[in-house]
């Protein structure tokens, strides 16, 4: 039985180069994989997935309103698709979600997604709910906070390096994202006084 696997994590906590490892597995093994990123925040020709530690391959994006379990079935015609990778995947809509559980159960293809379980106020993705409730397999990606703690949780610093505590959910441009713990998250956003100081705020002071 093929199966819907998602993979979460925070950001920077290398969920892209474990996507790429795994793909390069299938590969090197002559089998066959699909890849997929979403495009919803990039150009025409930014159809690929990178890892910070510099690997790359190409990917097909996805967008709102795409039929993936029949572009995967078309694809699987012809060149027999052994395993489908998604990366970004809580840009995914919830349909989709239910197209690639299709394709694990109606096309026999296991399904790795990887992406993001909240953003950055701490609110699940749309695509990222439909996992955590379809998936069969949860994995989680394990990062640290600057603490040594397991990280969950994640801020967005603006241009100015301040957080960012309210805006759209994702934001193209300058801004930076750390993986924090709870504790240290809700003392970030503002929703409980600093007890140490590690804080941005502090640095920030000490820079000036
Ligand atoms: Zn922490």
């Amino acid at each position: 039985m093929a199966k819907l696997y998602f993979h979460y994590a925070t950001m920077n906590a290398g969920k892209s180069t474990m996507l790429l490892q795994a793909s390069h597995n299938y590969r090197e093994r002559g089998m066959t994989t699909m890849l997929f990123v979403a495009g919803h925040y990039r150009k025409e020709d930014g159809g690929y997935i990178s890892s910070r530690i510099g690997l790359e391959s190409g990917a097909e994006m996805f967008r709102d309103g795409d039929d993936l379990f029949a572009r995967i079935a078309d694809h699987h015609e012809h060149s027999n698709v052994h395993c489908v990778f998604v990366d970004e995947a809580q840009f995914l809509e919830e349909e989709q979600v239910w197209q690639l559980a299709r394709v694990a159960d109606r096309l026999g293809i296991p399904v790795m997604c990887y992406g993001l379980r909240t953003d950055f106020q701490g609110r699940l993705f749309s695509g990222s709910q439909a996992l955590l409730a379809l998936a069969d397999e949860l994995r989680e990606v394990r990062t640290i906070c600057r603490c040594g703690r397991k990280a969950t949780m994640v801020v967005r610093l603006g241009g100015d390096g301040k957080v960012a505590r309210t805006g759209e959910q994702v934001a193209i441009g300058k801004d930076v994202y750390v993986s924090l713990c709870r504790k240290h998250w809700e003392e970030e956003m503002g929703r409980q006084p600093a007890e140490d100081l590690m804080g941005f705020a502090g640095s920030a002071r000490g820079a000036e």
